[in-house]
């Protein structure tokens, strides 16, 4: 049997089987010790230094007493330890970003997705680049101007030239203000050369659900295709790392195995990461089971409630509370109300889960790889977001500054957030309120940004931040950045 090593590079050991069953047993008998518990609270909570506010983070196993923890009192000091990471770190900025998918033709049989091999009545669709052109179009006309392009595993409809040259067409689309700044990839396990090539080719963030870190289950739930080899897959993001892409986004799709395995997994695949390459992961998604097409999330038996949907997104947040979090629009307004004041940071809208879906007039059902519980425009959703007393932000600037992987890190730690990501979140949104927003979202959206640049504790950045936003206001000058 594999002894667990977090420092190992093989899966076996560093998603080892053993310590995540001895973690959920520490968990259960540790679930009512309030002495513990308060231990790890004191732990998770943000520590006030010169310089701003620093975090701990806890292990997986202390984390994983506190999502087993049922002391009501226990669980709502969860909760607001997990607002006040929250506030701390991501104050209330929230980051926008839109899925765009390039092709659904994939060589796998995950029984989960109906995008599997074995869907012969599913519509297949593969954009050319004049359609990546037209998409990219629409998408920069609603607003957005951060992607995460999606590709099933198919080695001839979609090799990784495919993927490159898409990359290189998103990038090279200025239409009237708009511009893609930052493409994140979502694209099967690969080679240290190929990740090599995304590097080279400009990615953001390179992402890959682990899916489930039950490994039985996870042959079971990919019985065919290059996904079934679970090593493979879960050595993805060192291969990753190793070809220089520094920031990784991991994901479990909830509702395959049970939660507190996965939690558990998530986890300590966030503490590998750190223990090899000296820098957890950028992002943690978190999608659950949903219906599409042939399948019907009901045959998943381990699908969670929302409140337990609400407590993990918590208990992430106490956990890894530099890494930022995603939740889609596979989620409805309710639960993702809820889920940003937990700690979510990034948020998608007007998702088209379809190919070509964001140049049809209606939504597409015949290529959907997910429904969409969330159908509001990008507008309505920034609108909302203001309401609630969020600032929608458009920003990419760390990335195109080169502040990644670790840089990005210390940006975090050393209380920079406010004088950098709120003065480029303002700025940001006044370019979306000036080029695409309704006029009533626009007259929210300024009042809110009066109101907002008097936080920036920095006064020469105060100022720099409030002339550029005058200037996106009266000319055509755009992209600022700090
Ligand atoms: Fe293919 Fe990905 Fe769907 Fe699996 S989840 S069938 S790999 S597109
Ligand atoms: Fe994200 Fe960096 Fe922009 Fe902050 S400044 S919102 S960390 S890209």
């Amino acid at each position: 049997m594999a002894t667990y090593n977090p420092k190992s590079l093989k899966a076996e050991e560093f998603i080892n089987d053993g310590e995540i069953l001895a973690t959920l047993e520490y968990a259960e008998q540790n679930k009512h010790n309030a002495a513990l518990i308060d231990r790890i609270l004191a732990k998770a909570r943000p520590q006030k230094t010169e310089k701003g506010c620093v975090c701990q983070g806890l292990t997986h196993r202390e984390a994983s007493v506190l999502l087993a923890c049922d002391i009501p009192e226990k669980v709502e000091e969860i909760y607001r330890i997990a607002e006040e990471i929250k506030l701390a770190f991501y104050g209330n900025r929230i980051v926008m970003f839109a899925p765009l998918y390039l092709s659904n033709y994939c060589v796998n049989g995950c029984l989960y997705c109906p995008y599997h091999m074995s869907n012969k009545h599913i519509t297949r669709k593969k954009l050319t680049q004049e359609e990546v052109r037209q998409e990219v179009i629409a998408l920069q006309d609603m607003g957005h101007k951060r992607l995460a392009i999606e590709a099933g595993e198919d080695p001839v409809q979609n090799p990784i030239e495919y993927i490159l040259e898409c990359i290189r067409t998103i990038y090279g689309i200025n239409h009237k203000n708009g511009a893609i700044r930052r493409v994140n990839v979502n694209i099967a396990a690969t080679t240290v050369d190929n990740y090599r090539r995304l590097k080279e080719a400009g990615i953001g963030t390179y992402i890959l659900f682990q899916e489930t870190y039950h490994k039985k289950s996870y042959l079971e739930l990919h019985p065919t295709g290059p996904k079934h080899d679970y090593d493979y897959h879960a050595e993805a993001m060192d291969r990753a790392m190793e070809g220089g892409i520094d920031d990784v986004g991991l994901g479990v799709l909830f509702g395959l195995e049970m939660y507190k395995y996965e939690f558990a997994g998530l986890i300590i695949h966030a503490e590998h990461l750190e223990a090899v390459h000296g820098v957890g992961p950028h992002t943690i998604s978190i999608p659950r089971v949903k219906h599409a097409d042939d399948i019907d999330p009901d045959v998943f038996d381990n699908s969670i409630p929302d409140d337990m949907f609400a407590k993990i997104i918590a208990c992430i947040r106490l956990a890894v509370p530099y890494t930022g979090m995603i939740i889609s629009t596979r989620e409805s307004q309710e639960v993702r109300e809820q889920a940003l004041r937990l700690g979510i940071s990034q948020v998608s809208g007007a998702s088209r889960t379809s190919v070509g879906g964001y140049t049809e007039k209606e939504r597409p059902h015949d290529s959907e790889q997910f429904d969409v519980s969330d159908q509001r425009s990008l507008d309505e959703v920034v609108h909302w977001l203001m309401q609630n007393g969020h600032i929608p932000s458009f920003c990419t600037a760390c990335y195109r500054e080169g502040r990644t992987g670790d840089r990005f890190m210390s940006l975090c730690k050393t209380g920079q957030i406010l004088n950098c990501c709120h003065p480029n979140a303002l700025m940001t949104l006044t370019e979306y309120l000036v080029d695409y927003a309704s006029e009533e979202t626009r007259k929210t959206g300024f009042a809110l940004i009066e109101q907002e640049l008097s936080k920036i504790p920095n006064e020469k950045v105060r100022t720099t931040a409030a002339r550029n936003i005058a200037d996106i206001k009266h000319s055509n000058r755009r992209d600022f950045r700090f």
